[in-house]
């Protein structure tokens, strides 16, 4: 049995994963140089609880169970993961009977620990929240996670358990025959393949058309975000949501994984074609200061350190498009707008274990193991344990991003496991994406990157082919 998965984001990754429990060929295809690069990369990495979702919805049945399998995944993967819970606040006398909607919705999801707390109980446990908060609904269960390194470390482990990746190398064709896939096409090759996992992102489209399907339409939605400085850190200690619009979850303020807080993101539907159109807009972000003064009026807005945008694969049903098409050993992981990430897990080993393991007779290995270790992060580590680092490799102890501390020795470990450009060094190990953005440790890293993998300086580039950091030497 051979399968291919087109799309090395966090579904693509995680389906990869399941996959390799079995016996059998699993090949992952990303046309991008790394893992985590689509939208992935930018969303803001809330594990949700469920109560957002209409019941009948496809991603509400995902959601609930995604949720409840982070904490494992991310014990087994060694990625960071935190339940902080979050409160949907009502500002409004008519924002009132929502909460009572949201939690009635969400309890018939099965979200548990759901409750309607006092504007006394908010304000004690979230003390810089708008203080004429009337109520708000709390959901013990939501958490945060970092959705590219889930992605990143879900690769590792299926490499581990004899994963083929092939990165830089895009999906260009698929020969189906009789309504059967055969094989894939790349500009490197041809691939003979049993079956076909389309987890493509925006793309997603596209591959299906590749097979002659219509599903899904896509067109992307922009959310844009503001990134506070860990300065920032305990403005908020939950994730804080506005009730909702209809259209979105609306602009939130949360902390993110490492400290930092971030404002976003806005719900701007763009044209099929801007797939592409990644950049923030000064009515976007304005927007998203207005919307997150509302909840937390005192922002610290001097201490935003970057903006960006991330684009959601939106579809006219609004829920997700999984499972078998018509198309024989063509199955379907798209669609995956928000609670994607949160749902990524269960769709995984639904797909994997539930629907592909009996269509295909696919059969366990014993060789299996789920656990892969991270790459140390000195940051986090008490004094004697980097001591004891820095003792086995001194390069521990040689510091080159200041924001984050972050060492040599861990560029290098990131480099050893599949890092070639400074992008993959910043999502492997945060070098770069602290206060500075990495205006002082970019040529250090640069220069390490060089050193690895014996290459001069101006062919390490952000972000592979088209993005190079240095145009050439100043002196011979
Ligand atoms: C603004 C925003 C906020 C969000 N917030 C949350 C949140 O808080 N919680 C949550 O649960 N979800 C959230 N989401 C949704 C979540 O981010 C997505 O559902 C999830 O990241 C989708 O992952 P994916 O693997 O399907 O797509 P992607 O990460 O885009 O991966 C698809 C990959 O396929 C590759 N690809 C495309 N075409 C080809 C081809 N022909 N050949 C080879 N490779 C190809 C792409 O390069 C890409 O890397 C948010 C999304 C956005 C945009």
């Amino acid at each position: 049995m051979r399968v291919a998965v087109i799309g090395a984001g966090v579904v693509g990754a995680l389906i990869a994963r399941e996959l390799c429990r079995y016996e059998g060929e699993v090949l992952l295809f990303e046309r991008e140089a790394d893992v985590g690069w689509g939208v992935t990369k930018a969303n803001s990495g809330i594990v949700h609880g469920g109560f957002h979702d209409p019941p009948s919805t496809i991603r509400a049945r995902f959601c609930v169970r995604g949720n409840a399998m982070y904490e494992g995944l991310c014990r087994e993967l060694n990625v960071p993961f935190l339940r902080t819970g979050a409160y949907v606040l009502a500002l409004s006398k008519e924002e009132l009977p929502l909460l009572e909607e949201l939690r009635a919705q969400g309890e018939e999801n099965g979200v548990p620990g759901l409750e309607i707390h006092s504007q006394e109980e908010v304000l004690s446990r979230e003390p810089n929240v708008n203080p004429k908060v009337l109520s708000g609904l709390w959901s013990p269960t939501v958490g945060i996670t970092e959705p590219w390194a889930v992605a990143l470390a879900a690769v590792e482990n299926a490499l581990a358990n004899g994963l083929e990746l092939h990165l830089s190398e895009e999906i260009t064709g698929i020969r189906v025959e009789k309504r059967q896939v055969q094989e894939v096409k790349t500009p490197e090759g041809r691939y003979p393949v049993d079956a076909v996992v389309n987890a493509a992102g925006l793309f997603a489209d596209h591959v299906a058309a590749m097979a002659g399907l219509s599903e899904p339409v896509l067109f992307p939605r922009r959310g844009e975000y503001v990134l506070l400085d860990k300065a920032a850190e305990g403005l908020v200690r939950s994730v804080i949501f506005p009730a909702p619009s209809g259209k979105s979850k609306g602009i939130l303020v949360l902390p993110t994984i490492d400290g930092g807080i971030l404002l976003g993101p806005t719900a701007e539907d763009l044209p099929p074609e801007a797939k592409e159109a990644t950049e923030t807009t000064p009515e976007g972000l304005s927007q998203v200061m207005e919307g997150a003064r509302r909840l937390v009026p005192k922002l610290p807005l001097g201490q935003a350190i970057k903006t960006f945008a991330g684009l959601r694969p939106e579809s006219p049903q609004k829920d997700f498009i999984l499972g078998e098409s018509p198309v024989k050993g063509f199955y379907q992981a798209a669609a995956m707008r928000s609670p994607g990430l949160t749902a990524a897990p269960a769709i995984a080993r639904w797909l994997a274990c539930e629907v592909m393991t009996s269509e295909l007779s696919l059969k366990r290995k014993g060789s299996f193991s789920p656990i892969r270790k991270g790459i140390p992060r000195v940051a986090e580590l008490p004094e004697a344990e980097w001591e004891e680092l820095i003792r086995k490799d001194p390069r521990y102890g040689r510091i080159v991003c200041f924001c984050n501390k972050v060492t040599e020795g861990e560029i290098v470990e990131a480099i050893r496991r599949g890092a070639r450009t400074l992008d993959g060094v910043k999502f492997r190990t945060r070098a770069g994406f602290g206060r500075c953005q990495g205006a002082f440790c970019t040529d250090r890293i640069l220069a390490i990157l060089a050193r690895e993998l014996g290459r001069a300086p101006e062919e390490i580039s952000q972000k592979g082919a088209g993005s190079p950091l240095v145009g050439g030497r100043v002196r011979p």
